[in-house]
């Protein structure tokens, strides 16, 4: 029986690549990966190494869920290790849980290797700080759609300080919008779109609640950041916390596109 890594790709940039991960790839004989996945990335593989999309690409399945869990297990009889590379962390929204339990079940050892989730990209992309000490005391990583979760958020845990990451946001803005304002959040709450975080197409949008309605869409993969820390000026910090080097480090942030 061979062994399963399940690895994080990390949100594009090969850069942000675990040196674990990247070992582990240029010496891979087999990789299943999802869509999400980088060609850069894809690119530290092993020339010698198998790859197989098992991905979907716009709502189209190449394999369901359980092809995939019944993949990964026959793999790993016939080799000495197989890995599965998910774009960010395996972990996050990446449906690693039915393949561990699939693992388990046929008594195959397997290995979380983590990676950069795309919250993390999005929020370094942004320039910002997703727990800034002065307006956020808490991150709550979640999404609206149905097909990963069928659970509805926990609005009960947002507050004033919560920064809420939204993953698979979606095309509609518009029901995004309504849905956040629905949840009881403030119509001038400032938010961000990340389209592309760390890609070589990235797009930074900063909106709010009120106005995401309006927004023209940015292509996927594109998450919503909401909350106090989503914006670009210094809004909701009290004038004495900035001395003039940070008022210069808030000028300095990358400019809408
Ligand atoms: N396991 C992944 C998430 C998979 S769900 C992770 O940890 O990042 C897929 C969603 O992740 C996309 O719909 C999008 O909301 C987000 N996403 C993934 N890569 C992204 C990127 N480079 N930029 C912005 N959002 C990204």
């Amino acid at each position: 029986m061979g062994k399963v890594y399940l690895i994080g790709a990390g949100p594009g940039d090969p850069e942000l690549l675990t040196l674990k991960a990247a070992r582990l790839l240029a010496g891979a004989e087999i990789v299943l990966h999802d869509a999400l996945v980088s060609n850069e990335v894809l690119a530290m593989t092993s020339p010698a190494a198998e790859l197989i999309n098992v991905g979907k690409r716009a709502g189209h399945k190449l394999l369901t869920q359980d092809e995939i869990n019944a993949l990964l297990v026959s793999y790993a009889k016939s080799r000495e290790s197989v890995i599965r590379l998910k774009g960010g962390d395996p972990s996050i929204f990446g449906r690693a849980g039915e393949e561990i339990e699939a693992l388990r079940k046929a008594g195959v050892d397997y290995e979380i290797v983590p990676g950069v989730t795309a919250a993390l990209g999005a929020a370094a992309v942004a320039g910002i700080s997703l727990t800034d000490r002065r307006i956020a005391s808490q991150i709550l990583l979640s999404t609206f759609s149905r097909r990963v979760d069928g659970s509805a958020m926990d609005w009960g845990s947002v507050s004033s300080t919560t920064t809420l990451v939204l993953y698979m946001p979606g095309a509609d803005y518009a029901e995004v919008s309504e849905r956040l304002l629905e949840g009881g959040l403030p119509a001038d709450l400032p938010c961000v779109i990340v389209s592309n975080a760390t890609g070589s197409r990235q797009q930074v949008r900063w909106s709010s609640v009120g106005q995401l309605s309006a927004e023209e869409r940015l292509p996927a993969p594109a998450l919503l950041i909401v909350g106090r820390v989503a914006s670009r000026d210094v809004q909701g910090l009290g004038e004495s916390f900035w001395g003039s080097d940070q008022k210069d480090r808030v000028s300095q942030q990358p400019s809408v596109i």
